[in-house]
């Protein structure tokens, strides 16, 4: 049985055709600068290629591309769109409503397009995707919707309140709602199928640092607290994200500098975070490069990025009374070995310890805590496309 995941933005449309059988991907692709000009690269498992510059003046003639690359391309991998059982859709935000995935009927396409005031930039891009999947493939093909939010609808009321007068939750739904989830559900089940444990007996920290970067307390098999909140903005410095700061700070600069929320909201989401304090990229590898170079900004981001990581390592082990295992993920924690020693060592003091060798592999699912260690730690690669794919099958087979 084969699945087809599908993740929309504005402009563009990630994809991946897994067969089932074997959770192998047939193919993946991108189509780019819909709306404007467009664009698809399409790769097959075995290496074949198409890429093509086609008018995409909407997601519809992107997914016609699509069905092109994968049935009729000089890299297809199926003869008809027949041979696919299912479409599962990445979808950000799932509010307090959708707790897990779900068939999209019209209820909930208008349910995911009414979220698209807690996820302005990306609830409306994937309604634009299912409606343009229903017109090229009809109504008869089931559609998934997989959100990044539900993973977390299991933190308790005390853990996802802001301290803000109640009116703004009762009137807006202003609460901590998490994001990753796909992934942090994923990679926690792995963590406790390696380990050999039932994820309900286990207390785990998941933490997923890649471009966005959020880590999850995960105790009894659920998410307990998350660091991302209202939206991914919250938690600790990313690429380009602030994290946590005062707001006081925001309305200070907002006041000296004449700036509009919207001006806020760019300067915290794309001007911030490790290139705003760096000044060289918001790109790891190019900022390890820029400190070993003697770049103090640099060194100074890669300082802030790991301290913040390690304290919100430190508070979900003290919000959880303990931990029985940690996984890193995303490009960052499946790579950057440097940090992930420098997150162990400082939980020292409670029996983490680091086989140092290991922790040099990169990309690669191991163990990287010596038989010593009181507490099991693992590099989990991720995969929230073959994650949807699992919940996608699950559902149609109910
Ligand atoms: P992601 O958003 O998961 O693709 O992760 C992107 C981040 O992972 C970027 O900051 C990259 O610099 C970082 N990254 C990817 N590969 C490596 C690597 N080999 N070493 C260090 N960081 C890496």
């Amino acid at each position: 049985m084969k699945i087809f995941v599908v993740n929309a933005g504005s402009s563009s449309l990630k994809y991946q055709l897994i067969d089932m059988e074997n959770e192998q991907v047939l193919a993946k692709g991108l189509c780019e600068r819909i709306g404007v000009t467009g664009a698809i690269s399409h790769k097959s498992a075995d290496g074949r290629t198409y890429t093509a510059e086609t008018p995409m003046p909407t997601h519809s003639e992107a997914f016609e591309a699509v069905v092109y690359a994968l049935t009729k391309s000089e890299a297809k991998v199926i003869d008809s769109f027949d041979e696919i059982a299912a479409i599962g859709h990445r979808i950000v935000q799932g509010g307090s409503i959708f707790k897990g995935s779900c068939l999209i009927t019209p209820e909930a396409l208008q349910q995911i397009d009414d979220l698209g005031a807690l996820a302005p930039l990306h609830n409306p891009a994937h309604v634009l995707g299912i409606k343009a999947c229903i017109k090229t493939f009809g109504t008869e093909k089931p559609q998934v919707a997989v959100f990044d939010t539900s993973f977390h609808q299991t933190m308790p009321e005390h853990v996802y309140m802001y301290a803000l007068p109640y009116e703004y939750y009762e009137k807006y739904g202003v609460r901590k709602y998490g994001a990753h989830g796909t992934s942090h559900g994923f990679v926690s089940s792995r963590l406790a199928e390696v380990i050999g444990k039932d994820k309900k007996d286990l207390k785990m920290i998941v933490c997923h640092l890649g471009n966005g970067c959020s880590i999850t307390a995960v105790k009894d098999g659920v998410c307990y607290d998350t660091s991302m909140g209202f939206t991914p903005l919250d938690g600790f410095m990313m690429g380009t994200r602030t994290g946590t700061l005062d707001p006081s700070a925001l309305t200070f600069i907002a006041e000296k500098e004449n700036l509009t929320p919207a001006d806020i909201n760019r300067i915290c989401n794309k001007e911030s975070g490790m290139l705003g304090i760096s000044g060289v990229s918001n790109d790891n590898r190019d900022i390890a490069a820029a400190a070993a170079a003697g770049n103090h900004r640099a060194k100074l981001a890669t300082d802030m990025q790991r301290y913040q990581i390690l304290k919100f390592v430190g508070s979900y082990i003290a919000a959880m009374n303990g931990v029985d295992a940690i996984a890193f993920t995303g490009g960052i924690g499946e790579n950057d070995g440097e940090l992930r020693k420098y997150v162990c060592d400082n939980l020292g003091y409670m029996g983490v310890k680091i086989d140092d060798e290991k922790n040099t592999l990169r990309g690669t699912e191991v163990k990287i805590s010596t038989d010593h260690s009181k507490v099991d730690v693992y590099v989990i690669p991720t995969n929230e496309e073959l994650a949807i794919a699992r919940d996608t099958l699950k559902i149609i087979s109910k």
